[in-house]
């Protein structure tokens, strides 16, 4: 494939390529995209807190269109005070009430452990303020998650909480039981 004319004299590195490609894809996106309507408060009343995982489409594997749920993601679909933050706002501001935790298998978080943080203090002179959250069993992570969702003293519903472990292989869920 030949460079495209409107990309001469940018840098060429893939990273910038690929976002060239994905504004151009907007472009084609933008140009049928109707106004739907939607205020900002989540149709299904719900947040899903999912690993960044690329084979995890979670709008196609669970059935969401758009403006149904909010989707809060980092790497391991952690709970961290961040989603812990992003929940709170959900739930005080937007009035969800349930919360779905997907993990799933093959995780990269599983291979790492928490020499991670040491090494990039032995590389950039800096220890990381956040934990990097490794774990070996996925079920149990779910189980962590889904209590530190519960315990949280800032969420307005913690009855509505569930957990599930996504099979990047199969497709299918698993869900974890809380005990
Ligand atoms: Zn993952």
């Amino acid at each position: 494939m030949s460079t495209p004319a409107h990309t001469e004299g940018r840098p060429t590195q893939a990273g910038s390529h690929v976002t060239d490609r994905l504004v151009e894809a907007n472009g084609r996106y933008a140009a049928k995209f109707t106004d739907p309507g939607m205020d900002a408060r989540p149709v299904l009343k719900v947040a899903v807190v999912a690993c960044m995982d690329a084979r995890l489409d979670l709008h196609a594997a669970l059935g969401l269109d758009l403006g149904d749920c909010h989707t809060i993601r980092n790497a391991g679909g952690v709970v961290t005070d961040d989603v812990i933050r992003s929940l709170t706002i959900s739930q005080r501001a937007l009035e969800t009430r349930g919360v779905v935790l997907i993990h799933h298998t093959n995780c990269g978080l599983e291979s790492l452990t928490e020499e991670f943080r040491q090494d990039l203090e032995a590389e950039v002179g800096q220890r990381p303020t956040w934990a990097v959250e490794s774990f070996r069993d996925v079920e149990q992570d779910v189980r962590q998650s889904m209590q530190r969702v519960r315990t949280s003293p800032f969420l307005l519903h913690t009855d509505d909480v569930r957990g599930f472990v996504f099979d990047v292989k199969t497709g299918a869920l698993t869900e974890i039981d809380p005990a």
